[in-house]
């Protein structure tokens, strides 16, 4: 008996036959590029994020990058972004020119902290990404607050955080514009990649529209240099099945996430997430942390537990940022050291796992 890290083949059992219907259909139709299907996810997640545009494209980098191209952020310029996340926030900002300045989290939490936020704007900073990191959304209304103070940009990064809601809101509709991924292991994924921006200003849903898109409105004229990234017909179509399922999945995920919440309160060595009182997580991920992380990762291991770590190595400390001058980032290091993620998907048993996890604790 052993229990995956993630089990998709269970996940996409229930509308398995459906899928296969969508893509005979999708075939059937001939038409693979910025059709009815993607037309129709567009609609279809826009108001399912409570935004008034939705635009597909390839990927959720390529979504980060999009929304500050279209907000014309570039060389000399400043983004603030989380010092603990995913590389792909920092790499949107390098790609578009701009410098991303990092920003440690808050004391028990993953997300960025806000209180720390304003001492690193500069004349040069032009927009702070929020990452809604683990699923679990960032403190958006004292971000804007600063926001708005300096004139800037507020840009979610909900690749981890499709369908979570802040104080009754969903993620998408909470900053300037909103990237979402749909690489296949996130809470709505495709069967490949794909991504999306959501955003309720209709003049940046226009600049996007034609920079996905050749920089192109009609055929074969170009009125910006634009780029090629678009959600295909195909993953537009399955993502439509997906959507329907998404609040009955995250549901799972936090039923599984309550249960380990309350089974491993009492376990010695593990500190488990704190959800603030005015977010609605995803629970994309079941992070804990733990002084003795390596060593509990192999001996989940060797009883059958998969488990990852979100991220092992931060960054600032990445060949990719050799070059860049950040301040020390002390607290996003011991982060790097001490996360666990604990297996994580809608309708996982989570029982195996916390007897390991209670065992370990009497037998360390
Ligand atoms: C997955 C992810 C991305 C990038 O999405 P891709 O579709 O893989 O390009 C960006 N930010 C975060 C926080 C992510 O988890």
């Amino acid at each position: 008996m052993s229990t995956a890290f993630l089990d998709l083949s269970e996940v996409h059992a229930p509308c398995a036959a459906e899928m296969q219907a969508t893509f005979a259909r999708v075939l059937h139709k001939g038409h693979f590029i910025l059709g009815d299907e993607v037309a129709g996810f567009e609609a279809e997640f826009a108001q399912f994020c409570g935004a008034a545009h939705c635009l597909g494209v390839g990927n959720g980098l390529d979504a980060l990058h999009l929304i500050l191209r279209a907000m014309h952020i570039g060389a000399g310029d400043e983004v603030i972004v989380p010092a603990h996340t995913f590389i792909a926030t920092w790499l949107a900002v390098t790609q578009s020119g701009a410098t991303p300045v990092p920003v440690e989290s808050t004391a028990g939490g993953f997300n960025i902290d806000p209180a720390r936020v304003e001492a690193a704007i500069t004349p040069a900073t032009r927009a702070i990404i929020a990452v809604h990191l683990y699923g679990e959304p960032a403190d958006m209304d004292a971000l804007r607050a600063i926001a708005d103070r300096h004139g800037l940009k507020l840009i979610e990064d909900a690749a981890q955080a499709h369908g979570a809601r802040y104080k009754g809101r969903r993620c998408g509709s909470l900053g300037d514009a909103a990237a979402f991924s749909f690489y296949p292991t996130k809470n709505l994924g495709a069967l490949g990649d794909g991504g999306a921006i959501t955003t309720s200003d209709t003049a940046l849903a226009d600049e996007i529209r034609l920079l996905r898109n050749y920089g192109s409105r009609i055929k074969y004229q170009h009125d910006i240099a634009g780029y090629n990234t678009r959600l295909d017909e195909l993953q537009a179509a399955l993502l439509r099945i997906k959507l329907r399922h998404l609040d009955a999945h995250n549901a799972q995920r936090r039923e599984v996430a309550n249960t380990y919440l309350r089974e491993l309160a009492s376990v010695a060595g593990l500190q488990l997430p704190q959800v603030p009182e005015f977010v609605e997580p995803v629970w994309h991920l079941f992070v804990i942390r733990s002084t003795r992380r390596d060593a509990l990762a192999r001996a989940l291991q060797e009883r059958g537990i998969a488990t990852l770590i979100h991220y092992p190595i931060p960054s600032h400390q990445q060949g990719a940022y050799r070059d860049l001058v950040c301040p020390p980032l002390a607290a996003t290091e011991t982060l790097a050291r001490e996360v666990l993620s604990l297996p994580m998907w809608p309708g996982l048993d989570p029982a195996p796992v916390i007897a390991a996890l209670r065992e370990l604790a009497v037998k360390p």
